[in-house]
Order: structure tokens, then sequence, then C-alpha cells
């Protein structure tokens, strides 16, 4: 009882942004920092033009459960979203942490610190609290680029999914690690890593059109079966929101991922709205995205969402974007 209760305090669906410092091309281009944060609010001030072209500014203010600044470290980040759901992927939980937001806006260099911070405090659990209790922790790490699945820690390979008669999702072929250390952990994170950001062409330009999942799976092994899943921590660097507006492009495989990113930023919004109110359908099937993270949208699950946003008024339109999509989330 102790144990729900635990759960039970952590909010379902929690929300933070993370706006980043103005880069040298932006300070290069002399454009402005247009953000003001609070600590759990924040005001963004655009510059627009009246019929006589004059400007004037517009203020649109958002709330949300935390506003981290430029100030703000990797460290606190992590203190801020993960660590108080880490003790209760223990109790039979699923939680999943995201990070939405333009390419540029911070998202990956939020989301690569987390699980192996996380993972750090898994182990410690598993070591002391839960001392011999059989424990054991997977990591997995595989990426959907265009609608089709492929692992990042074995060479790209293509995977299928599949569901299993209780509803549980199943990625043919990936690969899971079980570890034990923090350095495995960090070189397998390293590992996908290059794979993704390198793909296949080598430019950085295809990790924008891709979402990468990091999944940490704790599993325990009761009478001498396999081990099963008892928990899961899923870290999802998303395709750079701005992505899925690229549907009028004059390239058609630019066009068809396009629309697959927006469908799957859609679906997710959609399934994370959902998990508020428990019985109702949960339309997971709307993308790639949402049906690989079905059984992490059903039962007694909990979901960050991290928005990434530049300050600068170049990128006004985009990140006035990105607050409306995590509002609507909330
Ligand atoms: P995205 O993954 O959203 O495309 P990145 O995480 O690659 O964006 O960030 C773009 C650039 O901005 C990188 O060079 C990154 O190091 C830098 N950056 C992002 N967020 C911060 C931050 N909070 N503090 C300092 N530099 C940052
Ligand atoms: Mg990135």
């Amino acid at each position: 009882a102790a144990d729900r209760e635990k759960v039970n305090s952590v909010a379902k669906i929690k929300v933070v942004v993370r706006k980043r410092p103005l880069n040298k091309k932006e300070l290069a281009k002399n454009e402005e920092d247009i953000i003001e944060t609070l600590s759990n609010s924040l005001v963004v001030h655009e510059t627009k033009l009246k019929v006589d072209l004059t400007e004037y500014m517009e203020k649109h203010e958002f709330v949300f459960d935390a506003v981290l600044n430029e100030e703000v470290s990797n460290d606190e980040v992590y203190r801020e979203t993960v660590e108080p759901i880490v003790p209760i992927i223990f109790q039979r939980t699923k939680a999943t942490c995201f990070a939405y937001g333009q390419t540029g806006s911070g998202k990956t260099y939020t989301m690569k610190p987390l699980p192996l911070k996380a993972s750090r405090d898994i182990l410690r659990l598993m070591h002391h609290t839960y001392r011999n209790q059989g424990f054991q922790l997977f990591v997995s790490f595989f990426e959907i680029y265009g609608g089709k699945l492929f692992d990042l820690l074995s060479d790209r390979k293509k995977l299928c999914m599949r569901e299993d008669g209780k509803q549980q999702v199943c990625i043919v072929g990936l690969q899971e690690y079980r570890v034990s250390d923090v350095e495995t952990i960090k070189e397998l994170i390293e590992k996908g890593s290059a794979t993704r950001s390198t793909g296949t062409t080598g430019a950085n330009e295809e990790s924008s059109r891709s979402h990468a999942i990091l999944q940490l799976a704790i599993k325990k092994s009761v009478d001498g079966k396999p081990p099963r899943v008892v928990g899961k921590l899923s870290f999802i660097d998303l395709a750079g929101s701005e992505r899925g507006a690229d549907t009028t492009d004059n390239d058609k495989q630019t066009r068809m991922e396009g629309a697959e990113i927006n469908k799957s930023l859609l679906a997710l919004k959609e399934c994370i709205r959902a998990l508020d109110n428990d019985q109702g359908h949960i339309p997971f099937r709307g993308s790639k995205l949402t049906e690989v993270l079905r059984d992490s949208f059903m039962g007694n699950s909990r979901t960050v969402m991290i928005s990434c946003i530049s300050p600068s008024s170049g990128s006004c339109e985009h990140t006035l974007n990105t607050l409306r999509y995590a509002d609507r989330v909330k």
C-alpha cells in the first residue's frame, strides 16, 4: 500500500519547458532573446507589424509545471523531470520522457544525459533498496525513421513490431543488453547516438527526421522462469517539430517523411491527453511512434514532456508552435 502511494504521488503528466541560451549564429544575426521566464510560466514577446508597417509587441503568456531557463544545468533538468519517476518503475509502472521542439532547440542536448543519470539511480536502487531481489536492468535503443524501425545498437538493422496476445508490444529482433554498470550503459548510449546522428548519409539532417527511443527495462525472474518486465522507462528524442510541416516540399521522400512526422506528433499529443482520463480510448493506432509506445500509454503510466525552445526572435513562430503543443498536452 505504501508502494501504491509512492506511485500515486507522482503526477501522471508533467510538462516542462527548457529554454536554451542564444547561440553564436543567433548573436551574429543580432537576434534578441524574446523569452521572459518565471519559475513556472513564461512570456513570449512577439514583434508584429501594423498595416502601416510600424512595429508593435504582442505578449503570449504560458503556464507549465516548470520552466527551466538558460542557466539551468542538465543535472537540474534531471532532478526536475526524471528523478522523481525512477523509483516507481520498480512498482510496475511504465514511464516515458519526451523531448519536443524544433531542430536546434536543444532536444538532444537535453535528452542524451538523462538515461545515464537514470540508470545510475536505478542501479543504486537495485544494489541497495532492492538488493538480492533478482531485478535486472536492460537497455535498448532504436529509431523510427519514415515510419520504419531501426536498431541503433545493431548497425541500424531494420526491425518490425508485433503485439502479443496480452497487448504487449514486441519489437522482433531488437537487441537488448543486460547491464550492471554505468560504464557499459555509457558506451551503449554513445554507440547508439553516433549511429543515429551519422545515419546513412552522415548528415545531421537525418536525426531531425527521426524519433530516437532509448528504453531502460527492469525485469525480474521468478522461480527460474525467463525474466519478465516489471517496469520501463523510455526516453524519446523526437523528430524536429518543424519537420511535420514538410508536407509541401518538392521532394517526394521529404514530403512523405514530413507527413509521417506530422501524424506521429499529432497522435502522440492525443495519446498523452487520453492518459488523463483513465477509461478513455487511447488512439495509439494513429502512428508507428504511438503503436510502439502502446504499452506505455496503458494502465498506470507516467509521462514527462520536455519542450525545448530557442530564445531567439528568429524562432518566434516555431517557439509559439512548440508552446501551444505543450499547452495542449497538459
Ligand atoms: P536538437 O536536438 O533539438 O536539434 P541540439 O540538442 O542538437 O538540438 O542543440 C543544438 C545546439 O545547441 C547544440 O550545439 C547544443 O550543444 C546547443 N545547446 C542546446 N541546448 C543548450 C543549453 N541548454 N545550453 C547550452 N547549449 C545548448
Ligand atoms: Mg537532435
